[in-house]
Formats: structure tokens, C-alpha cells, sequence
């Protein structure tokens, strides 16, 4: 003998329907086939128990007349079909159609089952920025050529933006669609590809966009660029992406950075750090030497006795990370150049330096 409705979903017997419906939720969710960690007989079982108590009559005989109802009801060993009929279709939030929706939640439509819009597709661009626009943040100009809304009709698709309900869904923007699974056929509410499920189709179609309610066309989108982004990583860009056929919400743009290596310039965390030479004499008895920085040419003192791959440090000329307090330094690794091609009276001196044992 086969488990009370009700104990399979874990309610009791005078639960409201919502509580059923939370309760076939949370186990639907849990013992879904398609998950890891799913058991196909334990939500055939659960789908079984709710098919029967969602519905009012089905429960009502069921209560009547307990599991000899089961019999009646089985829809074959195959698998279930789910009825989605009229029984459901009035009552807001009951039903299969927002269970399913979450259940099969698909790629490019919305995940809630309020929300029968489309989501249009994600636009990928590079944009190559320098070192320096690295270091300060900047700001770029992206062109796109994607599916924008059409200006004709915004977006309707209609002429003069005149439309009738659509025949193939009545007005709803939704169809139910049969669907093989593990489990045997499965209704799915899928919206209406006639009117893209908007309910709504144009009386005549819109000139410019041919009733797509959307067209492609160039679109140039302002994108800030934060100080100190990395090599390769990508901005996203939130509803910069493509409006997708039939209208809906616009995809995401994603924008991958590329840094232009720099001649003098390289990067250790937020700091900067460049390479500059100085001759034997300046390190030996110091000077006041110009460095490049991000932010131009500044002095810098050596001080006497400086050694091949000593690093000064110039505070605030880092990478200037809004999000960190306090910005990155500047560090200046210093070259030491052993003099070449010496004339006869400069090497004179040297000879003398090497007799002082220097
Ligand atoms: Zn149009
Ligand atoms: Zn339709």
C-alpha cells in the first residue's frame, strides 16, 4: 500500500493550499531528477501527491475516498502529465505553471514566473586600455552594433504602434508546450513565440524593424574604467546588451580589459615601479635625478652611497585605487652604469679610485 498523499509532502491533513503548494515546492526543488542528488521516484511520488491535492475536486474524493482514488487517477506507468488546465489558470500563483517555471527555469527568459519578458543577448567586447589610463581609471567610448529597440514603433513592432491580441496564445503571452523528459511527457509554460510573450502582435508591422521591435544599429555606450583593473578582467556593464526580438529586457555587456604593457612603467600590486640609471659618481656622491611617473616628470634625490637595485620610494604616485584607502607608491629601482670607453685622463681617476681600494 502506497504512502498517504500527505505525509508524502510532510502536511498535515487540513493544510491550506498554500501550504501544499510550499510544501510540494521545497521537495520538488530537493528531489529534482535533473539535480545532484536528485531521485526520480521520490518526485514522481511527490508529483503524484500534489497533482492530487492542489486540486480541489481531486483532493475532495481523495479525502472521500482515500487511496482507491489513486487508481483512478494514475495516468499510466509511464510518467505524469500535468494538467495545466482550466482549473488552474484563474488562480494567481496556484498551479504548475510558476512551479515549472522555476523548476525549468530556461536560458533567456526570466526566472520568475511573473516575468514572461525575454531577456535579450549578452554583448562580449575588448577594449585596450595603457598603463596609464590603468594606473588613473578612465573613461571609454564603446561602439556596439547590436539589436537596439526600434525608434519607429518603440519597440511595439506594430505600425503606428497599433496591435490585437495574438490568436496563437489569446492574449496571454504564454503556451503550453509538451516536453519529453526521464520522467515521460511534461506540459512546460513556455511564452508565446508568436507575439514573444507579450500577448500582443502588430495589426500591420512596423516599416523599420519589420515588426521585431527591434532593429540592429550602432550604439555607443560610455564605460568607466576603475584604476588598478587587471589584465584580462572583464566589466559588466548591466542592461547594455542586446533588446531582444519582440522586445523584453536587454541582455549585459561585458567588457574585457587589456593593459598595453609600457615601455617604462610595470606593476607590483598598487604600486609602480620603473627602472632609472644613474652614473658611478651620482651614486657614489648622490644628486637630485628626474623620474618619470605616471603623473610626469618629477626630482628625486639620490642619496650618496645609492647601490645597483636600491629602491626609493615615491609616496601617492601609485595606482590610484578608489576603493582602497590611500593610493600606491611609486618605486624606483636604480641602475647603477659602470662607465665605458674611458679617455686616458678618466681612467686616470679611476686608477686613483682603485688605489684608495674603491
Ligand atoms: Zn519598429
Ligand atoms: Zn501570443
Amino acid at each position: 500500500m502506497s504512502k498517504d498523499f500527505y505525509s508524502i509532502l510532510g502536511v498535515e491533513k487540513t493544510a491550506s493550499d498554500d501550504e501544499i503548494k510550499k510544501a510540494y515546492r521545497k521537495l520538488a526543488h530537493k528531489h529534482h531528477p535533473d539535480k545532484e542528488g536528485g531521485d526520480e521516484a521520490k518526485f514522481k511520488e511527490i508529483n503524484g501527491a500534489y497533482q492530487t491535492l492542489s486540486d480541489k475536486q481531486k483532493r475532495q474524493q481523495y479525502d472521500q475516498f482515500g487511496q482507491t482514488f489513486e487508481g483512478a487517477n494514475a495516468g499510466g506507468a509511464g510518467g505524469f502529465n500535468f494538467d495545466f488546465g482550466q482549473s488552474n489558470a484563474g488562480g494567481s500563483g496556484s498551479g504548475f505553471e510558476d512551479l515549472f517555471s522555476d523548476l525549468f527555469s530556461q536560458t533567456g527568459f526570466g526566472g520568475s514566473a511573473s516575468s514572461q519578458e525575454k531577456v535579450g543577448s549578452d554583448v562580449a567586447v575588448d577594449v585596450e586600455i595603457t598603463f596609464e589610463e590603468m594606473a588613473l581609471g578612465t573613461e571609454k567610448k564603446v561602439e556596439l552594433y547590436k539589436r537596439v529597440l526600434c525608434d519607429k514603433c518603440e519597440g511595439t513592432g506594430a505600425k503606428d504602434k497599433n496591435t490585437k491580441t495574438c490568436e496563437t496564445c489569446g492574449g496571454a503571452g504564454k503556451v503550453h508546450k509538451t516536453m519529453r523528459s526521464m520522467f515521460g511527457a511534461i506540459q512546460q509554460v513556455v511564452p508565446c513565440e508568436k507575439c514573444h510573450g507579450k500577448g500582443q502582435i502588430p495589426k500591420e508591422k512596423c516599416s523599420k524593424c519589420g515588426g521585431d521591435g527591434v532593429v540592429r544599429d550602432y550604439q555607443k555606450v560610455n564605460i568607466k574604467i576603475p584604476a588598478g583593473i587587471e589584465d584580462g578582467q572583464t566589466i559588466r556593464a548591466t542592461g547594455h546588451g542586446e533588446i531582444p526580438i519582440g522586445g523584453g529586457h536587454a541582455g549585459n555587456l561585458f567588457i574585457t580589459i587589456h593593459i598595453k604593457p609600457d615601455q617604462n612603467f610595470k606593476r607590483s600590486g598598487d604600486d609602480i615601479v620603473s627602472k632609472v640609471k644613474i652614473s658611478f659618481s651620482q651614486a657614489a656622491l648622490g644628486d637630485k635625478i628626474d623620474v618619470g611617473t605616471i603623473e610626469g616628470v618629477i626630482k628625486m634625490k639620490i642619496v650618496a652611497g645609492t647601490q645597483s637595485g636600491d629602491i626609493f620610494k615615491i609616496r601617492n604616485k601609485g595606482i590610484n585605487r578608489e576603493d582602497r584607502f590611500g593610493r600606491g607608491s611609486h618605486l624606483v629601482e636604480i641602475q647603477v652604469r659602470t662607465p665605458e670607453n674611458l679617455s686616458r685622463d678618466q681612467k686616470r681617476l679611476v686608477k686613483k679610485l682603485q688605489e684608495a681600494g674603491l
